[in-house]
């Protein structure tokens, strides 16, 4: 069975299996990875573990952090600007999508936002054309969203902001593929699609730009502070980093990113490969060179057999493919840990349905 969520997803099986052992086993302190104090010396080396794999995974350069947060990629749609804003008035936001357009909204109570980009649209869908975006002077930051996990849009590149730092909301693409991280100025994903148990929430930052908090920017919100204190503020969310440690291990002990990369091309090229040679039985509404790899969307040409696709899908052990409620239709979400043999299985499900069905 396989288990197509868009979030929280889909573990690798190894990872799991080491979770369930490691839940298990206390050490000489009679506490196991969940149970023991985040001030203690095993946990500061389980945090320095993932934090040093997850620089090795990025090739990070020096003068980038990372800090692991407690929250969700939603709590970063406030606490960019509460923590970059500084004296700046503008910030800019690029409308890719349903979260692009989420995080425009949660940023325009701390800023005057300025529309940097959005696709001429309607159909078929696409990212803002890139080149040299035109942002105000003084703009504190351009928030992108790289993959937008709803809308089933990647943008093919990067725009150019010139010396405005480029915000990128990573949470459906982060760790799918080598990332140049000097691009950026900030990179977040919240982990329940490529990290790990869902709660925790990894911010890449920059370090010219650790000193721009609000006054009133609450402690644990502020990016400097959990900078300063190695994200231990308070109790961080001790286990969602242990797993997140193991998934990094299991990324490397897979070849790294650019083996991630390849493996999700070859699942999203047989998804995208049944939906175009389907004969119009299957849709997908987003233009190519603009289709996500971690996120297919499609839908049926007659929606009325949506629920049947579903119904039988599940019996398959083909399970969470239907699309979110904003856009409707289908949506399989291809994570690392979908094996190919998951996306080859869905594949052949769609074909046997279209031939019966068609
Ligand atoms: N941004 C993107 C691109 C997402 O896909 C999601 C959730 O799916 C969010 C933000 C919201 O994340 P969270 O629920 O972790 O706050």
């Amino acid at each position: 069975a396989f288990n197509f969520a868009a979030g929280p997803a889909r573990l690798p099986d190894a990872v799991l299996e080491r979770a369930r052992d490691e839940l298990f086993a206390r050490g000489p302190d009679a506490a196991s990875a969940l149970e023991r104090p985040f001030t203690d010396d095993a946990f500061r080396a389980t945090l320095a573990h993932a934090r040093e794999r997850l620089a090795e995974l990025l090739a990070l350069p020096p003068n980038y952090r990372i800090l692991f947060l407690a929250g969700g990629a939603l709590h970063q749609f406030s606490l960019v600007p509460m923590n970059l804003l500084g004296d700046a008035r503008h910030a800019a936001y690029a409308d890719s999508g349903y979260w692009s357009r989420r995080a425009m909204a949660e940023g325009a109570r701390y800023a005057d936002v300025v529309l940097a980009a959005r696709h001429a649209g309607p159909v078929p869908l696409a990212a803002p054309a890139l080149g040299r975006w035109a942002l105000p002077a003084g703009c504190a930051y351009c928030h992108i969203t790289p993959n937008e996990t709803v809308d089933g849009i990647a943008y093919p590149g990067l725009p150019d902001t010139g010396d405005v730092p480029l915000v990128a909301d990573c949470t459906s693409c982060f760790l799918t593929g080598p990332v140049e991280v000097s691009r950026f100025g900030v990179l977040y994903a919240s982990a329940q699609k490529n990290i790990g148990p869902a709660g925790l929430t990894v911010v890449i930052i920059r370090e010219d730009l650790l000193g721009r908090p609000a006054p009133r920017v609450p402690a644990p919100h502020c990016y400097r502070l959990q900078a300063e204190h190695d994200s231990c503020v308070n109790t961080p969310p001790t286990w969602a980093i242990h797993v997140a440690g193991l998934v990094f291990d299991w990324i490397a002990d897979a070849g790294g990113l650019a083996a991630m990369a390849a493996a999700n091309r070859r699942k999203a090229e047989r998804l995208y490969a049944a939906i175009d040679g389907s004969e119009g039985f299957y849709v997908a509404p987003v233009a190519t060179g603009h289709r996500s790899g971690s996120n297919v969307r499609f839908h049926l040409a007659d929606d009325r057999l949506t629920d049947l696709f579903l119904a039988e899908a599940e019996a398959h052990g083909l399970t969470h493919l239907r699309g979110h409620r904003q856009v409707g239709g289908l949506r399989a979400s291809l994570y690392n840990a979908m094996p190919e043999a998951g996306a080859a299985a869905l594949a052949d499900f769609m074909a046997g349905f279209a031939r019966r069905h068609g």
